[in-house]
């Protein structure tokens, strides 16, 4: 993971939304940034979880 392009507080939000989406597949948490939704993808061992405003918050984990 890239951590180095979000806040603390922007990782725990996308965590929490990833979270959400593993849990009820779809969250109701806003990007901090800019308001919009999140998106959540899955790739077989690997998930992103991204704004769907380009170039704003997002992360890829491993597992969930
Ligand atoms: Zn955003």
């Amino acid at each position: 993971m890239d951590f180095s392009k979000i806040t603390e507080a922007e990782f725990t939000l996308l965590m929490q939304a990833s979270e959400d989406f593993g849990r009820f597949g779809k969250t109701q948490r806003i990007c901090s940034r800019c308001s919009n939704s999140f998106e959540f993808f899955q790739n077989g061992s690997s998930y992103q979880i991204k704004c769907k405003t380009d170039n704003c918050l997002d992360i890829v984990g491993r597992g969930i």
